[in-house]
C-alpha cells in the first residue's frame, strides 16, 4: 500500500486575512497584533485599539484574547487533557446520574446538538471513536506514522457508539450512553470566535479586529480607513493561492471546512478529517471546501462541518434554514453560492 502524508506542519490557516488596505497613516488608530498556536492551529490576531491606548494596554488584551482559547482549550472542548469539562462528560459516560457543565456550555451544546438534528446527523460529535480511529489529523500533522486504513468492521463496531440523539441534556446537566465519547473539533474553533467577540464587547478600547482560529474567522468593528475586511478564501486545488476574498464590514464570523489541509494519501485516494457519521468513512459529497458566512460563530463552525457531509444541495438548504450564506467549491473547482453571498464574494483574477 502505498502512503504518502504530509510533513510535521504547523497547520496552515484554511482561511487567511489579509489586511492589506488597512494602512493606519492618517488616523489615531493603533494596530496591535499577535500569533499562537493552539486549538491544534494558528490563532492570528490583528487589532486595532484608539489612539489614547498604550501599546502595552493594547497587547494585554490581546494576550486575554490567548488567554481566552487556551483556557476554552484546556478547562472545556479538549478531548485529550483531563482538565477538560469534556473529558469529565466522556469519563462519565454510562456511569449513573448526569454532569454538570457550566451554563454558557450548555447553551452551546444545546444549539450544536440543533445543528444535528437538523443537518439529519450530518454533524455528530459523538463520533470521538470513528475519528479516532481514523486519526487523520495526528497522521496529516506528522505526529504519528505508518497510515493503516482502519478496519471496515473497527469501523462498523466504533459507529454502535455513537449516535447525538442518545446524549441527554437537561439545561446545564448531560449524560452520554456507555461507551460514547464527544469530539469537539468540528465545532471548537467557532465557538472560541463566537466567545472572542464577546470579550471583545468589554473591551471599547478595541474599534477593530479581525481574528483567526484555524479556519474561523471573526471580523468586528472597522478598520481606520474605514475599508472592508478582506477575507481569503484558500483554492482547495492549491491551497498556497486564493478562489477569491470576502469583503466584510463590522461583525461578521466565517468558517471554512475543506479536504485540502488534513489529509493522508494512499494509492491517489484522499482520506481527510470530516467523517460522514452514516458511513464512518471521510465525507464523499463532491465537495472540497465550505466556507459558511453569518452572525454567530459557533453555527457557522458547525454548519460548515454539515455542509461539507451533506454536499452542495442539501448544504444550501440547511445554510438557509438558519439564515446564513455560503460559499461551496466543489471537487472540480465550481463555485455554488447562496443568495446574498456574491454581495461579499469577489472572484480572485
Ligand atoms: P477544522 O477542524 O479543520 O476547522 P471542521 O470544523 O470541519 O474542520 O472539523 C473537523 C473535525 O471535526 C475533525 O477533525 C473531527 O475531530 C471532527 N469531525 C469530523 N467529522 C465530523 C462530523 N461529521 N461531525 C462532527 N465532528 C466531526
Ligand atoms: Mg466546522
Amino acid at each position: 500500500m502505498k502512503s504518502f502524508q504530509r510533513k510535521k506542519y504547523l497547520p496552515a490557516l484554511i482561511v487567511c486575512v489579509c489586511l492589506l488596505s488597512g494602512c493606519t497613516k492618517g488616523t489615531s488608530a493603533k494596530p496591535i497584533s499577535r500569533t499562537d498556536t493552539a486549538m491544534g492551529t494558528i490563532i492570528q490576531q490583528n487589532l486595532y485599539v484608539t489612539g489614547q491606548t498604550s501599546q502595552e494596554d493594547g497587547q494585554s488584551i490581546a494576550a486575554d484574547v490567548s488567554a481566552l482559547i487556551g483556557h476554552l482549550e484546556s478547562d472545556i472542548l479538549s478531548w485529550r487533557l483531563e482538565t477538560s469539562q469534556i473529558c469529565r462528560v466522556n469519563e462519565n459516560a454510562g456511569k449513573p446520574g448526569k454532569t454538570e457543565i457550566p451554563e454558557e456550555f450548555a447553551q452551546e451544546m444545546k444549539l450544536i446538538f440543533e445543528v444535528s438534528e437538523a443537518s439529519g446527523g450530518a454533524l455528530d460529535v459523538t463520533i470521538a471513536d470513528v475519528v479516532r480511529l481514523w486519526d487523520i489529523d495526528e497522521y496529516a500533522a506528522g505526529e504519528k506514522a505508518d497510515f493503516q486504513l482502519p478496519q471496515q468492521e473497527a469501523i462498523k463496531k466504533a459507529l454502535e457508539d455513537t449516535g447525538f440523539e442518545r446524549v441527554t441534556l437537561e439545561g446545564n446537566l448531560i449524560s452520554l450512553p456507555v461507551g460514547m465519547k464527544l469530539d469537539l473539533g468540528a465545532v471548537g474553533k467557532g465557538l472560541a470566535c463566537g466567545r472572542i467577540e464577546k470579550l471583545l464587547k468589554e473591551r471599547p478600547e478595541v474599534t477593530g479586529a479581525v481574528i483567526s482560529v484555524g479556519g474561523s474567522v471573526l471580523t468586528y468593528g472597522e478598520k481606520p480607513d474605514k475599508t472592508p475586511w478582506k477575507v481569503g478564501i484558500l483554492n482547495p486545488d492549491q491551497p498556497g493561492s486564493y478562489a477569491g476574498y470576502l469583503n466584510l464590514s463590522g461583525q461578521w464570523f466565517i468558517s471554512t471546512s475543506g479536504d485540502y489541509e488534513r489529509y493522508v494519501e494512499v494509492d491517489g485516494k484522499r482520506y481527510h478529517h470530516i467523517i460522514d457519521p452514516s458511513t464512518g468513512y471521510p465525507a464523499d459529497s463532491g465537495v472540497s471546501s465550505v466556507t459558511i458566512l453569518g452572525n454567530d460563530g459557533l453555527l457557522t463552525d458547525a454548519l460548515s462541518t454539515a455542509c461539507f457531509v451533506l454536499g452542495v444541495e442539501d448544504g444550501l438548504k440547511l445554510v438557509q434554514e438558519y439564515e446564513m450564506m455560503a460559499l461551496f467549491i466543489d471537487q472540480e473547482g465550481n463555485l455554488f453560492m447562496t443568495d446574498g453571498m456574491e454581495k461579499y464574494f469577489q472572484e480572485a483574477e
